[in-house]
This record gives structure tokens, sequence and C-alpha cells, in this order.
């Protein structure tokens, strides 16, 4: 084909679109099942509705091709585990009662059986159940929801491509069951799934699709030559299939690096890359094999995790390199359009002006259309979308809110200096010991106290105007002198306000600084049926007035023991929002790290001598590829010190990361240069502290003594168990003691019996030394 009818037959199309509909019906529906409330079927019947009323909507607004089976009652990979029959042994009996209870038991757990375990879907906030296999798995294939799908969309007359976790994707994203050997490779079970999705792929090509897309996102990660050997060979199998529908291979989320050769000779009829800035190689590697010769690239130039409008002119530009390199070219979002809220129209509190920036799932569909009109019948059909869109480009460029001369001055004037403390830490120990006078193994908490039915009332009735501010403040006032008795009543001796006032430890911030935007319908899954709102990092960050010192100050008149005060750091600021996409992120983050400093300093000025900045988001955020880490961990423990940095050196920087598995973060972690970290590592038997150690982590560090994910109360034994393995890899004189996370998700009743458990612990490990 000619450069010229590749671009003639460009059509739009998506890999799947927001799941909950427009006011969350399929949130309310599933809750609503849960709870007896909701029949199957209505709930069934509901989820029918949005499905047709989401292909509609793309189909409506001119996407060609739209797909089906991205739709979940709660998880893609879960319903992948369903469609090879890879059901947990504990789970079976459940599943085979009631397929539809037994698939929420898996996803959720019951009184008496563990829910699959959960985890981050690749760099993104949404979360996954991670299939368990083990060498006894069988799988089975079980296409019925996919072609069920599929058929719903062909009804409706629509063009539609089923959409599948791709099968070396599933196996790698999986985990040894429970009992099975941790060295067990999911990956050897390979050649037994094969066949299971020969199946599904005959039962599709038999209801009627022309194409099916398989998603082989693990492939932009760094992978082995095995894991290579593995996709090639997965997919000479699959191509070689008689009568199968044809067949393409998406990646999305950063460049397929060597991954691309292999899939670009794959026998199959189509790949999708991911051309965003962030995997922009993917276009020198598309050249580097000769492009795709006889074969249909769908090319993700519209970012599908973020809510900016497309830059169309560049795309285009991307678009017209790609004509020359594959027999057809198709024009997508990077990856599914799950990552992004539903419809930016829906927005009423955001200025006109700026919501003519802001793209999200349904405005992003209206710019692949556009894109690929352009691409087939000329840039001039697309005129007018063009001018729009750099007048658009123009006024967000142009914006006060995107530069302000003096958060860009002050950032750039910025030294190494800075972000160094005045004593290395070794001294600032002394100094802090002699300053805060505690025992050894001082007890702490994380920061939240539960946040009662009351303090939700409060916040409820000051944002319908039934209280004022002044009532609110002192509901909150009230919360914090309960948080306070209890604990010195407990005996803790590093108090904490409780946090009565944040809704959330990014919103509070990011309502308080400015160059944040707040959405009202900005939801996004997070997982199941939880749904966020991130706050949108829109532009240049400053702080107009001190955020938190007004609430910490009060909890220290209070009492006589130090109150900690309690912030949330740079580099989640960035990781739990949706980002400014025209800077790099170690500039954003620098700019987030002055406003936090500001406060840091307030909080040391106002009598606060022992300050945390929690960085939950650090290790989260490490890119996909191992190249890019040592880039990122650079900005972003720069970042820390920044905010961190301006105190004396008897002031005792805390921080606080929540998670396992830091192994490859340690020296990262040691680079923040804080003076105390608490982890989270209950669940783990202290792993982390045996990390820190192996390391010579040479701070102090509290490892989590209390898992406060579930609501059982550890006993004084266990902690005190927990606290002597800590001292194996911490000495006593740099062991703290605290619980594994905030304590917001837990009730009044727990937290209390806990933390009394773990101080008693405490008393006893101490006269043991
Ligand atoms: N300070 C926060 C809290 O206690 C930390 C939360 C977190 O680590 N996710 O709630
Ligand atoms: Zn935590």
């Amino acid at each position: 084909m000619t450069s010229k009818s590749a671009a003639a037959a460009a059509r739009a199309t998506v890999y799947g679109y927001p799941r909950q509909g427009q006011n969350r019906e399929l949130k309310k529906a599933i809750e609503g099942y849960w709870k007896g409330r909701v029949t199957a079927d209505a709930l069934r019947s509901t989820a029918t509705g949005l499905r047709a009323a989401n292909w509609r909507q793309l189909a409506d607004a001119g996407i060609h091709e739209v797909p089906t089976g991205d739709f979940s009652y709660y998880d893609h990979v879960l319903d992948t585990t369903v469609m090879v029959g890879a059901i947990p042994e504990r789970h079976r009996s459940a599943v085979e009662a009631d397929a539809l209870a037994g698939y929420f038991a898996m996803a959720r757990g019951t009184q008496d059986v563990a829910p699959l375990e959960m985890t981050k879907w690749f760099d993104t906030n949404y979360h996954y159940l991670v299939p368990e296999l083990g060498p006894d798995t069988g799988f089975t294939a079980n296409s019925a929801k996919q072609v069920a799908e599929l058929k719903e969309a062909l009804a409706l007359g629509l063009t539609a491509r089923p959409v599948l976790v791709g099968p070396v994707t599933y196996l790698l994203l999986a985990k040894p069951a429970p009992g099975v050997p941790a060295d067990f490779e999911p990956l050897s079970l390979l050649d037994r799934l094969l066949p299971v999705y020969a199946e599904v792929l005959a039962d599709l090509r038999a209801a009627g699709a022309e194409w099916v897309q398989l998603d082989e996102p693990a492939f932009v990660q760094d992978r082995t030559p095995a894991e290579l050997n593995a996709v090639a060979r997965a997919y000479r199998e699959l191509g070689a299939l008689p009568d199968r529908p044809k067949l393409l291979i998406a990646s999305y989320f950063d460049r397929l690096g060597n991954a691309l050769p292999v899939l670009a000779k794959a026998p199959v009829e189509g790949l999708a890359l991911d051309f965003t800035e962030s995997a922009a190689a993917n276009l020198d590697g598309l050249a580097a094999v000769g492009g795709l010769p006889g074969k249909r690239l769908i090319a993700g130039v519209v970012n599908g995790r973020n809510i900016w409008i497309n830059d169309l002119q560049k795309s285009l530009t991307t678009l017209g390199t790609l004509l020359g390199l594959a027999d057809r070219v198709d024009v997508a979002a990077s990856c599914s359009l799950l990552h992004v809220p539903l419809d930016a129209s829906a927005e009423r509190d955001i200025e006109p002006q700026i919501l003519r920036w802001l793209a999200f799932a349904r405005q992003k569909t209206a710019e692949i259309v556009t894109l690929a009109r352009g691409l087939a019948r000329g840039t001039d059909t697309i005129a007018a979308e063009l001018a729009a869109n750099r007048a658009d480009l123009a006024s967000r460029a142009g914006s006060p809110i995107t530069r302000d001369p003096a958060v860009r001055d002050r950032a750039g004037a910025v030294t190494d200096a800075d972000a160094r403390r005045a004593q290395p830490y070794a001294e600032r120990a002394t100094a802090q010991r002699a300053h805060l006078g505690l025992p050894l193994l001082p007890t702490t908490t994380i920061g939240s106290f539960p946040q009662t039915g009351e303090l939700r009332v409060a916040r409820a009735d000051l944002r319908a105007g039934r209280i004022g501010t002044a009532g609110y403040e002192e509901r909150v006032k009230a919360e914090i002198r309960e948080v306070i008795a209890f604990q010195e009543k407990a005996g803790l001796d590093v108090l904490v306000h409780g946090e009565a006032e944040r809704n959330d430890m990014v919103q509070y911030f990011a309502e308080r600084l400015t160059g944040y935007l707040a959405t009202q319908h900005g939801w996004v899954q997070s997982y199941g049926t939880r749904y966020v709102r991130p706050p949108i990092l829109a532009g240049d960050i400053s702080r107009p007035e001190p955020m938190t010192v007004r609430w910490t100050t009060y909890a220290q008149s209070l009492t006589a023991r130090p109150v900690k005060g309690m912030l949330t750091g740079p580099v989640t600021m960035l990781a739990w929002s949706f980002v400014r996409d025209d800077q790099p992120l170690g500039e954003t983050a620098r700019q987030v790290a002055l406003a936090l400093r500001d406060e840091v300093d307030d909080l040391e000025a106002s009598g606060t001598s022992v300050i945390q900045v929690d960085e939950p988001a650090l290790r989260e955020t490490l890119p996909l590829r191992a190249a890019d880490r040592s880039a990122y961990l650079e900005w972003a423990t720069e970042a820390f010190r920044l905010t961190t940095a301006g105190v004396r050196p008897d002031t005792q920087i805390h921080t606080h990361m929540c998670y396992a598995e830091f192994g490859d973060v340690v020296q990262a972690i040691d680079d923040l240069d804080a003076d105390v970290i608490s982890l989270e590592a209950a669940r783990s038997h202290m792993q982390v502290a045996r990390e820190l150690a192996a390391h010579g982590y040479p701070r102090e560090a509290g490892p989590g003594v209390y898992d406060i994910h579930s609501p059982r109360v550890p006993s004084a034994e266990e902690a005190t168990e927990l606290l002597r393995t800590g001292l194996e890899a911490i000495p006593a004189e740099r062991l703290w003691v605290n619980p594994d996370c905030g304590l917001k998700t837990r009730g009044w009743p727990e937290t209390r019996a806990s933390l009394e458990n773990l101080v008693s612990a405490a008393r006893r490990v101490r006269g043991e030394l």
C-alpha cells in the first residue's frame, strides 16, 4: 500500500472506556448488589445499558471500531482469570455455586476466604487482582463474557474489536499461588495457556470478530531474553491457528524497546504502539526495524492517561511520519481511557477558558476522530478544529496560571545547598536527642486518627452551608482535643493532631495551593467500586498562606509532649494528581517542594520540633524501565530534601512510606536525608528492617508493628515479638515503635486497644535492653 492509500484508510479507535457511567451508576448497582438491595438481574441490566451507552457515545462521536470486553464488574485481569479458568482452589466452590457471587468473593474475600491480592497496574493508580498460579494450575476456556459483549455491540450494528489481556502479560502479572514455592515461574505455564487462548479466539471469530486485540503491556518493561522468546513463541503459535480472527498486539505506557523487533516480526496482522512523549522512542524503534510492511499500525498519539488537550498539529506530524512505515495507520489514545474521567463538559466550577485546556475520555475521543479524519481526508477538512486547538494551546501557554514569574524566579534560583541540611545526620541526631529528650524505642503514630462519621457529617454540613467555618473548626478542634488526650493517656511519646481537617492527604493540600484545580465529577477507577478524583496540577505552584500550622500549634498548645507536624511530600503530590505535561516532572516537583518548604519552615517557627513529610508514592512512581530510574530518583529525592532542608539541626524530619518491597529504593530512601522513616512492615515480619540493615542504612527507622489494614487488634505479645525481630536488624538507639500507616480507616475501639498494646510492648522491650 502506498502511504497515500494508507492515509485514506485511517480509522479512529480506542482500547477501552470508563466503566462507571456519567453518574457512577455501575458503582451504585454493584454496591447495592453486595448489600442485597439490587438483584443480580438488575445489576446485569444496568451493566448492559452502560455498555450500550458507551458504545453509542463512541460511535456517535465518529469512532469506527469500538472495543468490547473492556467492561468489568471489578477488574479486567480478574475477568481474564475467569476466562482461562484459573480460579484459585479456595474460591472454586463459591464460583461453581454462583458465578457472580463467586467473582466478587475472589475480588473482595468473604468472612472465611481471603481475596486475591491487589496491586498496581503498571505505573497507574488502577489496581488489578493478581492471578495465583502453580505447577498444578489447569486452564479451561470460558469465553462467555467476551462472546456475549461482542454480540451486544454487533447487535447494535457497530464494528467491534474484542480486547483481551494477552497470554504472556497475563502470566507475567501472576504470582505463585499460596503454598507454591516462591521461585515458581508462572511463565512456565505458557504452553498450557495458549490452547485456551486459541479456543477463545475461535469462539470470538465464530461470533463475528474480524479483529481481536491482545494487550501485552508487560513488554514496555525490561524483559529477559527468555521472556522475549516466550512472547515470540506465543504469537508464532497463535498466528499459525487456522480460521482465527486478525490479531492486533497492543502495548502502552512506555516504549517497547527490544521487544519491538520481536513483536514486529510476529505473524499477526497489527501492532498498537504508544507514541506519546514518554514513549517517543517507539518512533525510532519502528523506523529501525523497517516499519510494519503489510501490517496495521494503531498509533496511540492522544495521551490516554492524562487530561490535557492534544497538540493536534504535532500528532498529525507524527502520524504523517508513521504513514510511510505501515500498510495502514489508525489513530487511538495511547492506552485505555479507563485512566481518565469521563467528560470534562460536566465540570461547572472550572472557568470556561481553562476547561478548554482539558480533555477527558469524551473529549479525547473527539480528538482521535478529528486526527483520523485529518489523516484520511486531508488537514483542510479539520481546519476549524486545528485553529481552535491552536488557540486553546496558546491560551494555556500564555496564561498566568501556567507561568507565574515569582514562582519561576524562585525555582530558578535554587542551589544545591538549598537542598542540603546544614549538618550531617550524625550531628543532627545528637542535637535532636538533647532537644527532644525521648526514651529509647520512642512510640508514635503515622498521622491520621479514625475519621469518624461526625467529621464527615461536619464537612458535608460545611459544604452545604448548614454550619459556618467557625462551627466546622470548632468540631475539628474538639476532635484534636480528644486525639491528644487519648495519646497522652496511652503514653505515646511523639503525638500527632490526627489530621481531622483532611478529607484526603493530597486533595487537602491541592485545595490550598495556587496552581491546582479540583474537579467535581472527575472520577477515575482505583479498584473495584472505589473511584478517586485526582486534583489537576495545572500551573505554577505557590502557597498563599500556611496550610496546617494552626492545627498543629493548637494540638501542641494542649500538651507538653512534642506534636509532630504532618505534610504530604512533593513526589506524592505529583503522583496522585494529573500533572501538567508542558515541563519536566522534576521542575513541577521543585515548585511543589518550595511551597511545602515554606510550610515546614513556618511549622518550625511556630514551635514544632518534629515534622513528618509523607512520601508513600516514592516507590510506586518508579519508571517502568530501569534505564529511566536514576534520573527520576534524582529529582524525586532532591524535591524531598528541598522541602525539608531549611530547618535547624535539632528539628527532626520524619518521612513515611507504605507498601512492602523497598529493596530497589533503599539507596534513594537514604538519599532523602530524613532523620526518621516509618515503613509498613507488620505483614512481612520486619522484612524491611532487614533490608535497611543490609544496606547499612544509618538513620532511625520505625518498621510498623501494627498492621492497620485489618480491623484485628494485635496483642502486646505480637508487637513485642515484632519489636524483638526489629532489634535484630536495627539497634535500640535507632528503632522507633509505630503502626504501619495512618489510622483514618480504622474505628476508635480497635485503635485504642492496638495503640495501648503497642505502648506496652515498647515498655516491655525497653526493660529488656
Ligand atoms: N500521614 C498520613 C496518614 O496517617 C499517611 C497516609 C499514607 O501513608 N498513605 O493518614
Ligand atoms: Zn502509609
